[in-house]
């Protein structure tokens, strides 16, 4: 079966790595989680101490990126690939609200884009991959066979990502989690460097009243389209 290149983007908690995770699955498709790697990039800058509240220094994050080697590492038990940075797991670190904090920061900074991206073309040379980001069907994959665009509304993000970290015993408020989720659409929407925008041949799918296993079918339709065309 012809094996295509999915592009999931979106806003922030609009459930793109579930959908990417079941169709990857479905398929046996690779799937990449790209802000898994943003995420990686911004604990490095914060163990380093090159970023936290108010100050944040870019030149030596810039300089640092050459020493920066990440990959992903499938683990069984959980289903999925891990993040690793230079060869440390670090899956769980990646996904307090403190890095949620800073992410959008880092990912302004084209040094870090480029390297990246180039990572993510790499990676899906041979097809038969998903990715989700923000700019995967807008520079990394532009010619891409299928591209989704995920919407929802604020409320129903921040719900979203407010379960999940309560579930994972985080300390956190409804509101941090909301202002955070406000805070990344703005700066991922406004900043010079691939903001994130619809592609203009993406699919948009706003899910607030969708459940997971509607929209998995509404997409996988999609897919089996596309492949048999
Ligand atoms: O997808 P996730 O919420 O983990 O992404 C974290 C952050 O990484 C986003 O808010 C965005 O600032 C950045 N990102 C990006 N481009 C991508 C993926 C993520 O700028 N392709």
């Amino acid at each position: 079966m012809k094996k295509i290149t999915i592009a999931i983007d979106g806003f922030s908690s609009t459930g793109k790595s579930t959908l990417a995770k079941q169709l990857a699955k479905h398929l046996e498709y690779v799937y990449v989680d790209t802000g898994a790697m943003y995420r990686a990039i911004t604990f490095f800058a914060m163990q380093n101490g090159y970023i936290s509240i108010d100050f944040f220094d870019k030149e030596t994050l810039i300089n640092s990126l050459p020493f920066i080697k990440l990959h992903f590492e499938y683990n069984a038990a959980l289903g999925f690939a891990e993040m690793y940075l230079n060869d440390i797991s670090i899956e769980n670190e990646i996904r307090t609200l403190e890095v949620s904090s800073f992410v959008s920061l880092v990912a302004e900074v084209s040094e870090v884009r480029a390297k990246l991206v180039e990572q993510q073309q790499e990676m899906g040379k041979g097809k038969g991959i998903v990715m989700d980001g923000r700019d995967i069907g807008t520079v990394v994959f532009p010619d891409a066979e299928l591209k989704i665009f995920m919407t929802a509304s604020p409320e129903t993000r921040a719900h979203r990502r407010y379960d999940e970290l309560k579930a994972k015993g985080a300390d956190v408020s409804f509101e941090d989690v909301f202002n955070n989720v406000a805070d990344r659409d703005y700066i991922d929407t406004h900043r010079d460097d691939s903001p994130l925008r619809k592609a203009d041949d993406a699919i948009e799918i706003d899910n607030s009243y969708l459940t997971r296993e509607e929209q998995f079918n509404a997409v996988l339709e999609m897919v089996n389209e596309v492949v048999n065309s």
